[in-house]
């Protein structure tokens, strides 16, 4: 029986096409910039984002991590969302390795960090204060997708603050492609933009960090610094090249799938469903139940998230049958006595 794992959409496995490609990659240093297919990767990644220049690393918390050691200087401050993954799930990377101090701010229910909340945590120029450098922003924000004209008004902001202005892009293609627009209108309005190639793309691993030739230069330096200077690297950047050319245009088949699976699943009274967003949405079953709607729902082959709030993922390897499936086995859960 096939595992449908719901999870997250970093579990997808690599297709036989991308191993193939894998396989046949041919590959240098990229230490000594000399691997062609790293090299490929990188230029595609800054024309797709409409960038200078992109360096191949390999996670999305690394990109995040360069950013912020390339954004700012030790006792610098950036500012991000309370749940931000560059703030609340990458160790305090930016203050172990850079002294980078973060100011988190509460996100909006949009996914958005109000202006005004920006405006009024950034510090004067005092000697007391930490220099406030970099506004970081997520896109998409637990499957929310930003508003354009809020990108346009929070860059706007940032020019007028002498901030710079980081993307944490995991999932920006799942945005892109849900506003049926260029990724690049979406990074315009960045500085730099980290992108996973790991996640709905499905590379087995792989990030993007795109931005002027002259951040990149820096982050190519504290790359290496970091333990992050890859050799052979162009069996991993060919999975990211055929990733980028073949799995964009389908992440609309993974939101319709999770609008399948809302609505299958607003159907069971017991349960409350959010909207899907992209290709996340949350359900909470009654208290107390969570773990037992797990552990049922795991003994079928069908792996729920964790948490009292359970998120639920598509991703390419989710097809419209395993939504039914998925669907079916919650209602069987709850028709059950006792549940
Ligand atoms: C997954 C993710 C990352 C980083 O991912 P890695 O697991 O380090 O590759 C960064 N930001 C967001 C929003 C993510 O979802």
């Amino acid at each position: 029986m096939k595992t449908v794992d719901l999870r997250s959409d970093t579990v997808t496995s690599p297709s036989q096409a991308m191993r193939r490609e894998m396989a046949n990659a041919p590959v240098g240093d990229d230490v000594y910039g000399e691997d062609p297919t790293v090299n490929r990767l990188e230029s595609m990644a800054a024309e797709l984002l409409g960038k200078e220049a992109a360096l191949f690393v390999p996670t999305g918390t690394m990109g995040n991590l360069l950013a912020l050691l390339s954004h700012c200087g030790r006792g610098d401050e950036y500012i991000a969302g309370q749940e931000a993954h560059i703030y609340r799930w990458e160790g305090g990377g930016g203050a172990i390795f850079g002294g980078i101090q973060p100011q988190p701010i509460d996100f909006e229910e949009d996914g958005t960090l109000d202006l005004e909340k920006v405006r009024r945590v950034v510090k004067p120029a005092d000697y007391h204060h930490p220099v406030t450098r970099l506004l970081c922003l997520e896109n998409t924000q637990g499957g929310k997708v930003l508003p354009l004209d809020y990108l346009a008004k929070a860059a706007e902001l940032a020019q007028g603050l002498g901030l710079s202005l980081h993307l944490d892009g995991a999932r920006v293609f799942n945005a892109a492609v849900y506003l049926g627009v260029p990724v690049a209108t979406i990074a315009a309005h960045f500085d730099s933009a980290s992108v996973c190639l790991s996640k709905g793309l499905g590379a087995p691993a792989g990030t993007v960090l795109c931005a002027s030739r002259e951040l990149i230069g820096r982050a190519r330096r504290w790359r290496k610094v970091a333990g992050g200077g890859m050799r052979q690297a162009g069996i991993l950047a060919a999975a990211g090249i055929h990733a980028l050319e073949k799995n964009l245009q389908r992440l609309t088949e993974d939101h319709e799938n999770a609008e399948l699976l809302a609505a299958g699943l607003g159907h069971i009274e017991e349960l409350m469903v959010s909207q899907a967003r992209t290709n996340i949405l949350f359900v909470t079953p009654p208290a107390g139940s969570a773990d037992r709607l797990r552990q049922t729902l795991a003994t079928e082959g069908i792996l729920l998230g964790g948490g009292d709030q359970i998120r639920l993922v598509t991703h390419l390897d989710v097809t419209g049958a395993d939504v039914e499936r998925t669907v079916v086995a919650f209602k069987r859960f709850f028709a059950a006595r006792g549940n």
